[in-house]
């Protein structure tokens, strides 16, 4: 092949990107492409920031390989196909994606493509096993529920890991037809992380010296011992497979506990390949209870972090503060929305989607109909109590502390029912929502 284009669209990596890893061994030139579609940017403003972020991480990546990444704006099929003609490419080759917008653009670039008399080929990278590589008995086209799934996942073949190419060739020509990458824009959250592979690779490392406690520690709200490497997944700047492997080749307990959450990633992309509509239609029909749609003073106290739970508003508070939330805290501020308040999960997962930095449709959505009993959970009508969930995972009370600076004041897990102290009026903090005798109802 002489000319070969690599629509980037989110696996910003060099490194274990079979697409870009193909096209530099099948073709004498490569056009590294990345489109700024204006019909996924501006939902996030955390988000956008990290993209661009990435984006200059790639191209100085592709820079130092002797080439570019050549970036246009406009609609990402026309602009993919534009370039292509322009540089006369056999072909044209991405990351296989399974949410409803990635597989139409899948879908119409390669009905464009065919119509221009060029290849187009869909790899593998967005996840560390391909959606629909293992699948149920009796003929399903994706697994339901968790477990067998994981137990598939694990027992199946992984594809080898693909180096980084050590040069990528562009054609005569092919710096000048894009535009400048622009500046990263402002984002909502002042505590946000940084975008980029080369940041991500750094993470990575870091995190292997710390697995090990992940096991014990996880849900340990205060001690932040998880991995927080949800958005470089999600923009591929890691790839799944090579953080799964290296999690792996550590091994014990921690690592295998952190593969495992790995799994529920893919699960959710393979339930998202069989159920397109996840983020407006329950799965599970019969869990849609009757939200209640007339309390916009509930969901706006819920948004803000003033429900007058301390646990909840911690977790709403670190959302916005850093464009991420523990994952103890997204289960108890889920549950609180949907089991206790009986607001719409949509709207909670449409909140979460404005300010995470990892917020994507299969693990949003599947998370929060998972949590609003309207998706995969086996025990849909599980109800989370949050004071006992804080007086589990937030023993000292110190994550509550740190987000919460109202009662930064009250010492140990007292700080989880601060409606019981003697002094609580003097506090510039509300009651629990629906309370009466300052307790919420659903508490008692
Ligand atoms: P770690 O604990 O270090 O886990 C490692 C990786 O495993 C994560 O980076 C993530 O890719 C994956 N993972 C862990 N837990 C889950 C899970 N329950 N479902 C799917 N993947 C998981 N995760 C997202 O990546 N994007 C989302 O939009 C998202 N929305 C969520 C909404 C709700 C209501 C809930 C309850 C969970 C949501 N999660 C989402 C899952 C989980 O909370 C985050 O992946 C995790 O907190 C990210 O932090 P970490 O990287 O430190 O995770």
């Amino acid at each position: 092949m002489k000319t070969a284009v690599v629509l980037f669209t989110r696996d910003l990596r060099l490194h274990d990107h079979p697409a870009l890893a193909a096209a530099t061994t099948n073709a004498e030139h490569v056009v590294p492409l990345f489109v700024l579609d204006p019909a996924l940017l501006g939902r996030s403003a955390n988000r956008d920031r990290f993209l661009h972020q990435a984006l200059a991480d790639l191209r100085d990546g592709l820079k130092e390989r002797g080439a570019n990444l050549v970036v246009r704006r406009g609609d990402t099929v026309a602009e993919t196909i534009a370039v292509a003609r322009q540089v006369e490419a056999d072909g044209i080759a991405l990351s296989h994606d399974v949410t409803r917008f990635a597989t139409r653009r899948q879908d119409r670039l390669r009905a464009e493509a065919e119509r221009h008399r060029m290849s187009l080929r869909l790899f593998p990278g967005v996840t560390v096993l391909a959606p629909g590589e293992v699948r149920p008995g009796g003929g399903g086209t994706n697994y339901r529920v968790f477990s067998p799934y994981f137990r598939a996942w694990e027992a199946a073949r992984w594809r080898d890991e693909v180096a980084a190419p050590r040069n990528v060739a562009l054609p005569a020509g092919a710096e000048k037809l894009g535009i400048a990458l622009p500046e990263p824009p402002e984002g909502e959250s002042p505590h946000a992380a940084a975008g980029g592979e080369t940041e991500g690779r750094r993470r990575l490392r870091n995190w292997l010296h710390r697995i090990d406690a992940y096991d014990d520690q996880h849900d340990a709200m205060a001690d932040d011992d998880t991995s927080r490497l949800s958005a470089y997944l999600r923009f591929g700047c890691l790839s799944p497979l090579a953080v799964a492997e290296a999690a792996r080749r550590k091994g014990g307990p921690g690592a295998a506990a952190f593969v495992r959450q790995l799994c529920w990633r893919d699960f959710y992309y393979q339930v998202t390949a069989g159920f397109q509509d996840i983020a407006r239609v329950p799965m599970r029909p019969a869990g849609d209870r009757n939200w209640r749609y007339d309390d916009a003073h509930a969901l706006e106290a819920w948004q803000t972090g003033h429900t007058g739970i301390p646990i909840v508003d911690a977790g709403m508070r670190q959302l916005r503060a850093e464009g991420w939330m523990h994952n103890r805290a997204r289960l108890i501020t889920a549950a609180l929305l949907t089991k206790h308040l009986r607001l719409d999960w949509r709207a909670g997962q449409d909140w979460f989607f404005r300010w995470l930095i990892d917020g994507d449709v299969p693990n949003n959505s599947g998370n929060w109909q998972w949590v609003a009993g309207t998706g995969n959970d086996t025990r849909p009508h599980r109800r989370f109590n949050p004071i006992r969930q804080a007086q589990r995972y937030d023993p000292e009370g110190d994550y509550v502390r740190r987000y919460v600076p109202e009662l930064a004041g009250i010492p140990g897990a007292d700080v989880h029912m601060p409606w019981r102290l003697d002094d609580f009026k003097g506090l510039d903090y509300p009651p629990p929502l629906e309370s009466h005798g300052d307790e919420a109802v659903w508490l008692r």
